[in-house]
């Protein structure tokens, strides 16, 4: 159509005839912002009303409906109004419709109807569109004047910094609430952000490389970080809980410096170099399993950085999300991931990129959940080109491994699963989150419960049950159990053992709290929401089968998921910045999508017993075929939503085996009478027989790996990964019988289980099925995070355990004491080596009774803790009375002359001791010339180790007189 034709229109008419075109343009993004800016500027020429805007931004209507309506409004307005709405559009949309829109005689830029000596609220009202672009920027500093000068509560303040708000709508939300507190509050603002100006020119001119277009862009990317990072999402629907407010540390382990062990280190220090195994690398991980905080963490650095309390050598942090990744089908390159994932820069791309590109140390980007990626880590497709198009797993993969934006510091969170060597090798260092401590626990309890009786009551329960104060090690059964207070309370002491029985918990607490009726629920409360945990059951179920996390709303059509299922907050919409409009789910957190994927296998009259089956022979599957569609095929075909038909990729691993573990719980004998309502019995006793089956074949086929010993070695094994969880699911099924029978299987002398990321629960489990071994063997669990709680947890199995391996685990004084308690009856018990934990010599005296009372005792290995001289002659005391012990290792310790003296007067004469060290210990030569009486008197003494001290020549010409009387030692070092 001619620019001349277009000339002769009415306005009215115009509006009509492109009406297509002008929806188009306004919605097409898919973003509400083009039309909300139209109507700020309607808005601020007084050509719309307040109750006219109402009507045409309806919450929860499709944007479509909303820009409709408001062409609508403006027609049935009049020639003028249509005029000033094809102005507004020019201006918000200046490429979208060309010239030809625009009437002669229009005014070329909005003309604001001046009104002489106006209020600070109606200069609200006429400088919005003009607030709203200044204000997103800060929005956090505009808050913080109005909470300090009145006229805002901190309610007031979460309202407006939801989430779900983009910053700019976080602006508008800001100025429509000061709008009704008032004229003063108006006035705030309009000065704040005067000020705010001023002082972003001068930053400009104190640093002159950062424009002002940089300065700007800065500032709306650090308030949609804060804005999306200000509330943890599993306190979402009901309360929003501010991360500053219940954020509690989390143990951190760093691989290769074990002095840093538990120790929680600030983010400058995780980022800087401490611990590097790479100083060519970039990138930094933090692994963890399932729910142990690597998100909340992640989160927590974005919320300090965007307020300006971490990491302020950055200027610009990138945060993504790998979950939402996954739905980003287009090939990208770096510049559009960066800007149309994260934060889109309203001016200056450019230059915005370019300094990015020429600054890549000021420069931030971090990946959340590699692991929930659906491809996994490689590193074949090689680019280097930040302007190249690339799927968004290669761009992400030559981002992490530095080919791309090399220098730029990126910061990855994944399941331990997912990092093989290929990732390795591209690390500038690891660290693991270990949950929280027992301190921690605490903390976190304290935090949850505003009222601290109640939060004395929860903490009182978690004491008088270890099983279940195991479970809240990890930070999301910590959530659970504080969330479902009540019913834990209620509950009576013990009766939660298992991480099912806890999620079983959560399910009750959910319904009972969307109950109509406040009543305690009956018996048949799964029965009466049954419907429910069938629809999300299979809308959980299906992602599992196929790495799927994020929901549309057509996948949840699919599964029969109503508007009422969500409302129970199984759910939570996705954050997702990149589709600000359309709705998508999530599950608040993956362990929950698991149990709910396994609800669904138990009680789904489609999947028989080959899903269960499936979901036991992950190894199996592995070596043998390709994974994948197999687990889905066992859906019945009709019932298949598309997200499984589109993409038959992998399922991954760690949430199928989540999920199985959380099937055994659920078959367990103890919840059979809860199916009878829900389900087929004769269905669910099969299935139960069939994860019992797939439970033993895989103990079984565990144990014929076990190599032969060699020569003189003990018949040893060495657990697989799968082992532990094998066991896990033993014990979630609570089925004795079934441990009994794998265990009289084992012909083990020696369980080797190091680096197996055992914490408290495994150590519940594994004492529950060790219980049984037929004959005693020695356990060696060093380098996992058994702490206190998971000593006290292994106790029931100590009866068959000569020798226990406990380096490197957390270990106090406090879990010393409960062990020797238990172990002091147990003739089996021989040996104990606990290099590296945390002992001090509040610990000796509880070995120096063991040794006073038992004269069978071989080996005790303190290495490496905290012992001092005070230490060392609690130890002679009980050594004194013993006439057993062969080896005694102190390593590592701080006993000095006095300890050492203490030590030689005990053993002197022993006729036991064959292997002493003292390495280490700040012995002086009058330490060493006590040795030398041992070396003289003792008859049993072959070995002694003195190096790394501080002995003299008297101390070693002592040494060496004394061996001139020996013929047993063979050496000393
Ligand atoms: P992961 O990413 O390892 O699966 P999340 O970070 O999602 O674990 O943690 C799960 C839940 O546990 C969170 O939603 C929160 O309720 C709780 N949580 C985790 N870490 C912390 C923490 N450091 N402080 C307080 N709560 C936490």
């Amino acid at each position: 159509m001619g620019a001349d034709i277009m000339m002769a229109c009415l306005p009215q008419e115009l509006l009509l005839k492109r009406r297509a075109e002008i929806l188009h343009a306004l919605c097409s993004g898919g973003s509400v912002e083009h039309l909300e800016r139209v109507i700020d500027m309607l808005l601020a020429q007084g050509e719309l009303g307040w109750e006219d805007c109402q009507n045409v931004l309806v919450p929860g209507r499709a944007l479509y409906s909303n820009a409709r309506q408001l062409l609508d409004l403006v027609y049935t307005k009049g020639a003028d109004s249509c005029e000033l709405f094809f102005n507004a559009v020019k201006q918000v949309l200046p490429e979208a419709l060309g010239d030809a829109f625009f009437l002669s005689g229009c005014h070329s830029t909005l003309d604001y109807k001046e009104k002489p000596q106006r209020t600070s609220t109606e200069e609200l009202l006429t400088q919005r569109p003009d607030l709203v672009l200044k204000l997103q920027g800060c929005i956090d500093g505009a808050l913080r004047v109005l909470v300090e000068s009145g006229h805002f509560s901190s309610t007031d303040c979460d309202g407006i910094q939801l989430p779900i708000y983009t910053p700019s709508q976080q602006a508008r939300r800001l100025l429509d609430h000061v709008r009704s507190k008032g004229e003063s509050a108006s006035l705030v603002v309009l000065q704040y952000v005067q000020q705010s100006l001023e002082s972003e020119s001068s930053l400009e001119q104190t640093n002159p490389s950062l424009t002002k277009e940089f300065v700007k862009y800065q500032k709306k990317l650090r308030s949609s970080v804060s804005a999306q990072s200000r509330f943890l999402s599993t306190y979402g629907g009901t309360s929003h809980m501010p991360l500053d407010d219940i954020y509690t540390e989390v143990q951190m382990e760093l691989p290769n410096n074990s002095a840093d062990n538990y120790k929680s280190m600030g983010f400058e220090e995780i980022i800087g170099p401490v611990g590097s195994v790479n100083d060519d690398a970039d990138t930094v991980l933090a692994s963890g399993e399932a729910g142990s905080g690597k998100s909340t963490w992640l989160q927590r650095l974005h919320l300090l950085w965007s307020q300006g309390k971490a990491l302020q050598d950055f200027l610009l942090l990138f945060p993504f999300s790998c979950r939402r990744l996954n739905s980003e089908q287009r090939d990208l390159s770096v510049q559009e991931l960066l800007f149309q994932h994260c934060c889109w820069p309203d001016r200056g791309q450019e230059e915005i990129f370019q300094f990015i590109l020429d600054h890549p140390h000021l420069v931030l980007f971090t990946f959340d959940g590699l692991d929930e990626l659906k491809q996994s880590f490689a590193d074949e497709h090689r680019i280097c080109c930040p302007s190249q198009r690339a799927p968004v797993d290669v761009l992400l993969f030559n981002l992490i491994q530095g080919s791309l934006m090399k220098g730029v510091r990126k910061v990855v969170t994944s399941r331990p699963e997912a990092v093989g060597p290929a990732l390795k090798k591209h690390l500038h260092k690891e660290i693991h989150l270990k949950g929280f401590s027992l301190s921690g626990i605490d903390c976190f309890v304290r935090k949850h419960h505003s009222d601290p009786n109640e939060a004395a009551k929860v903490l009182e329960s978690l004491q008088a049950n270890t099983a279940l104060l195991g479970l809240c090690h990890s930070p999301v059964l910590c959530w659970i159990v504080s969330q479902c207070h009540k019913e834990l309370l209620g509950c009576g002491e013990g009766s939660l053992q298992t991480i099912t029985d806890v999620y079983l918990m959560i399910l009750q607490h959910f319904f009972q709290h969307h109950s109509t009726v406040k009543s305690a629920m009956g018996v048949n409360w799964l029965q009466e929401n049954l419907g429910t945990v069938l629809h999300l059951g299979q809308l959980a179920f299906e992602g599992i089968s196929n790495s799927s996390y994020i929901f549309s709303v057509t996948d949840m059509e699919t599964c029969g998921v109503t508007e009422s299922d969500i409302c129970m907050g199984f759910l939570i919409q996705s954050k997702d910045m990149s589709l600000a409009n359309s709705k998508c789910y999530e599950f608040l957190h993956i362990t929950l999508q698991c149990f709910l994927a396994a609800l669904f296998a138990i009680l789904s009259r489609n999947t028989g017993c080959s899903a269960i089956s499936k979901l036991f022979e992950l190894q199996e599957m592995k070596k043998k075929r390709l994974r994948g569609t197999c687990f889905g095929a066992c859906l019945n075909s009709t019932n298949i939503p598309n997200i499984v038909k589109e993409h038959s990729t992998m399922a991954e691993t760690p949430n199928l085996q989540i999920t199985a573990t959380f099937v055994s719980g659920l078959l367990s004998q103890r919840y059979q009478k809860l199916w009878v309502q829900c389900s087929s019995s004769v269905l669910v006793e099969k299935k139960t027989k069939q994860a019992e089956k797939c439970l033993s074949k895989g103990m079984q086929q565990h144990f014929r790996s076990i190599p032969q010993p060699v020569q003189g070695e003990k018949k040893s094994m060495h657990a697989m990964p799968e082992f532990v969880w094998l066991i896990k699911c033993i014990y979630e099924m609570q089925n004795s019988r079934l441990a009994k029978d794998a265990m009289s299987k084992l012909e083990a002398e020696h369980l080797k289980l190091t680096y197996c990321n055992i914490g408290p629960v495994e150590c519940t489990a594994l004492a529950y099925v060790l219980q049984h071994l037929k004959n005693p063997v020695g356990i060696q669990l060093d380098n996992n995070s058994v702490g206190d709680v998971g000593v006290e947890q292994l106790l029931p199995c100590m009866h068959i355990c000569n020798s226990l391996y406990l380096r490197n685990n957390n270990i106090t004084d406090e879990g010393i004491h409960k062990l020797i308690d238990k172990v002091i009856h147990l003739q089996n018990f021989q040996k104990i080596a606990l290099f590296n934990n945390r002992l001090t010599d509040a610990c000796t005296k509880h070995f120096s009774y063991l040794l006073k009372t038992r004269q069978n005792f071989l080996s005790l290995r303190l290495g490496n803790n905290n012992i001092t001289a005070e230490g060392a002659k609690q130890l002679a005391e009980g050594l004194k009375f013993n006439r057993s012990l062969q080896y005694l290792g102190l390593w590592g310790n701080k006993i000095g002359n006095e300890g050492a003296e203490a030590l030689a007067n005990a053993l002197q004469n022993s006729e036991s001791i064959v292997w002493l060290s003292l390495v280490g210990n700040g012995v002086g030569s009058a330490g060493a010339c006590a040795m030398s009486n041992i070396i003289r008197n003792s008859t049993s003494l072959e070995e002694l180790w003195l190096t790394e001290n501080c002995i003299t020549r008297t101390g070693v010409e002592s040494l060496t007189q004394a061996l001139k009387h020996n013929h047993h030692v063979k050496s000393v070092w």
